[in-house]
């Protein structure tokens, strides 16, 4: 075979693998589109679990909610909030002090520092209001991509995918990833797939499903998931 003949070759099958590529993403978007259409059916009014009126406390609540329960965090920011109301008075509380009543969600000492110094830099940066760019909500402490994520699609109403716990072991299971694990890569590869727009309430309805039918715990309920017929149910 000619040198020509072997590079001819070698682009045959890039091109053949980047076709193989485009078809497995398009039967991808396809399916996501369909699981969107029914769970959108299924929890028409799925939102935020975590309760907050303004935008600050749902920063303060996400970062309570590492490794809490939503509904416990919505019961110890009651107690924060009656006692420092904004953020400023937050800022401006002794860290020992939110320490003592953010215990209960667990890791008290790290939580209450970042919590502290979140709302310190909200205060002298941002006059008091949470920015609404991504890479500025990623540079407050205690604040991921997940957390980021979270605010910037339900604070702001912009795009986003909130890769927790339930919606990486959901759409493994369902098929829409492969394997993959890591929250960042599960969210790159669901930008692919899923329409910007529909990203945040997704997302929230995977909570649900994930809670009530698609569990963690005991083996999911596939019996009755209104996915069934189109989930690849992997590792199930
Ligand atoms: S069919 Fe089973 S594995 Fe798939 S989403 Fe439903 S409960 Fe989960």
């Amino acid at each position: 075979m000619t040198k020509e003949e072997q590079a001819g070759k070698r682009l045959a099958k890039k091109e053949n693998a980047k076709i193989a590529m485009d078809k497995k993403e398009a039967a991808k978007k396809k399916q996501a589109l369909e699981i969107i259409k029914r769970l959108k059916i299924q929890y028409p009014d799925a939102g935020c679990t975590l309760d907050y009126n303004e935008a600050w406390k749902l920063l303060v609540s996400v970062r309570l909610a590492a490794q809490c329960t939503d509904a416990r965090v919505n019961v110890v920011v009651e107690g924060l909030y009656k006692k420092y109301p904004s953020v400023e008075t937050l800022a401006e509380a002794p860290v020992e002090d939110i320490e003592a009543i953010v215990k209960p969600c667990g890791l008290g000492h790290s939580k209450a520092r970042d919590i502290s110094a979140c709302m310190k830099i909200l205060k002298e940066q941002y006059g008091g209001n949470v920015p609404d760019q991504f890479e500025q909500l990623l540079k407050l402490p205690g604040v991921g991509r997940k957390s980021a994520n979270l605010i910037m699609g339900d604070v702001f109403g912009k795009p986003a995918i909130v890769t927790d716990t339930h919606c990486i072991r959901l759409v493994n299971r369902m098929g829409l990833v492969e394997n993959i694990k890591e929250p960042k890569k599960v969210e790159m590869a669901l930008w692919k797939i899923i329409p910007p727009e529909e990203g945040s309430d997704f997302c929230h309805r995977l909570v649900y499903h994930g809670r009530e039918i698609c569990t963690a715990r005991t083996k999911p309920f596939c019996e009755k998931c209104c996915l069934c017929d189109i989930c690849g149910k992997n590792g199930v």
